[in-house]
């Protein structure tokens, strides 16, 4: 395989990819111990975009040692909260600097259209690593009142929780290294960040930039790599204090199991089967376009897509249309190009399981009311908006977690708000929910019933650094984003003085 630059692409991005793909290590760009490269393909077009030094578990020692050595003896433990601060915000103005190469990056290497690249993913960044860049400066701790006065003084500190090990996935690839990087910078801890096999090459494109800023060696380390191996070795590392994990459900478990041998810390953020839930007194008009782009932004790839739809019987069919109408409009195509609304899936892998989830559905006996297949040439992953009608509560595409433009669309009657809770909540996972409606009281009764970390009102898919977002049950363990991800990087320490 050669590497056949696209003509399309800016000369920033064309340099990148014709640069060496190595891991960043205690600040220098290395090769992977073993030798060994791997392939990153497009998924569009299925050709080879770059060769990837491949991190296993020599380099995950390397890359933790660094991080050791750079928590535990600095400069980063000694500079001041507004020092770091002002370095994340740097890197911030860098990445906006690279706005064009990032959403081309993205767009390549992910699938998704470089529009929305352009204004979502790296727009999304920048601010959050501004935004954590305040809190750099704003951890406070408290002091606390004691039962009888002046015998005692004690205040808590909030500590760096140590040597981070951050392992991240394909879907959002930059923004889920910001997500993941901002909050522990904040915090003072140190870095390994394991970037999914998928999707490398933007996370190291921010490595560069990493360095460009400023930031002492060792405090970040970027390593490309599979998650069987490199993953592995950094979730069960002795010298990491925390791990931090974004992907499946079942992966979750894996890094829990992991993380026991020297009980680090763990936060997780995992799956989910988030229903949207329309009302017939919402604004349709609005709750249609709404409820289609939450399945069917980022290709449906989103731990928080809403897919699975309620409406109730009285405007189901309406809202039915409406959808599938969205659907038809969608234009599916490379990313590249600026007329394109939906791309690629990431993988081979992920078209084998979204295509088998569709075939699941048709054989279960579900309706596909639009959609239901692959389409495109046969050199991309791509398949169809699809919604399915006639579903059961136990068939697998109303159960599991698909990651594709796959909605299930079932109607609901006269129910009460506990009743409809009931079959909202009735999944392993509790990510998110929109709720559709007019109502201000059914919104806020039905925002409190539903057992999940995010509910939005008359929107979906809705972000921002200042919210919490993570989930219940097995969609994860913590929160990331707001104020909320500190407690996932920090300790918390009581200090008591006898007077
Ligand atoms: P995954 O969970 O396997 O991969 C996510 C990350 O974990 C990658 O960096 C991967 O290399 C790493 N990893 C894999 N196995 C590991 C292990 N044993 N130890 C440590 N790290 C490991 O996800 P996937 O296979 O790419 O996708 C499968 C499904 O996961 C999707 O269909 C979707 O349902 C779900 N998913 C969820 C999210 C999310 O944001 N919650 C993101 C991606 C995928």
């Amino acid at each position: 395989d050669t590497i056949a630059l696209d003509n399309r692409l800016s000369k920033p991005t064309a340099d990148f990819l014709s640069r060496r793909h190595k891991l960043l290590i205690n600040g220098e760009w290395v090769a992977a111990k073993s030798g060994k490269l791997f392939p990153v393909y497009n998924p569009a077009t299925g050709t080879l975009l770059a060769q990837v030094a491949e991190a296993d578990k020599a380099d995950v020692d390397e890359a933790v040692k660094a991080a050791r050595k750079a928590f535990d003896e600095g400069p980063w433990r000694k500079m001041t909260g507004s020092q770091r601060g002002r370095l994340m915000w740097k890197l911030a103005d860098l990445i906006e600097q690279h706005l064009e190469e990032f959403a081309e990056l993205e767009s390549i290497d992910n699938g998704k259209p470089v529009t929305v690249a352009r204004v979502a993913d790296v727009p999304l960044t920048v601010d959050m690593f501004r935004y954590m860049g305040g809190w750099a400066t704003k951890i406070p701790g408290s002091t606390l009142p004691w039962s009888v006065p002046n015998e005692y003084l004690s205040y808590t500190q909030r500590e760096p929780v140590g040597v981070v090990g951050q392992i991240i996935p394909w879907n959002f690839p930059l923004l889920m290294a910001a997500w993941k990087l901002g909050p522990a910078l904040a915090a003072g801890c140190t870095i390994v960040l394991k970037v999914a096999e998928q999707t490398p090459l933007s996370a190291l494109r921010l490595g560069e930039l990493i360095q460009e800023a400023g930031f002492p060696n060792g405090v970040v380390n970027i390593l490309a790599g599979y998650g069987e191996t490199a993953g592995a070795a950094l979730a069960a590392h002795d010298a990491v204090d925390k791990v931090a994990f974004t992907g499946s459900t079942e992966v979750g478990k894996l890094i829990v199991k992991a993380a026991a041998g020297n009980l680090k810390k763990v936060s997780l953020e995992l799956g989910g089967k988030s229903p949207a839930i329309v009302f017939p007194d919402a604004d349709i008009d609005a709750a249609i376009p709404g409820t289609a782009s939450a399945i069917f932004f980022n290709h449906g790839q989103c731990c928080c897509a809403g897919s699975r739809l309620y409406a109730h019987k009285k405007v189901f069919d309406k809202v039915l249309d409406g959808i599938v109408n969205e659907a038809k409009k969608i234009k599916v195509g490379e990313g590249l190009d600026p007329k394109t609304n939906m791309g690629p899936l990431v993988s081979e892998e992920q078209f084998q399981r979204v295509t088998g989830y569709m075939d699941a559905g048709l054989k279960e006996g579900a309706k596909a009311a639009v959609g239901g297949h692959k389409t495109g040439d046969n050199n991309g992953y791509f398949v169809e908006p699809t919604v399915f009608t006639n579903t059961t509560r136990d068939m697998k595409i109303v159960r599991e977690e698909i990651f594709g433009p796959v909605v299930c669309a079932e109607p609901f009657g006269d129910e009460d708000l506990e009743k409809m809770a009931k079959q909202a909540n009735d999944t392993l996972y509790g990510l998110a929910a929109s709720v559709w409606t007019k109502d201000i009281g059914k919104a806020h009764k039905m925002a409190s019933l539903i057992r999940s970390g995010t509910v939005w009102v008359n929107c979906h898919n809705v972000f921002d650094a200042s919210l919490p977002f993570g989930g219940y049950k097995q969609s994860g363990w913590g929160r990331e984003m707001g104020s909320e991800v500190l407690n996932n990087y920090t300790e918390t320490k009581a200090i008591t003085v006898k007077l």
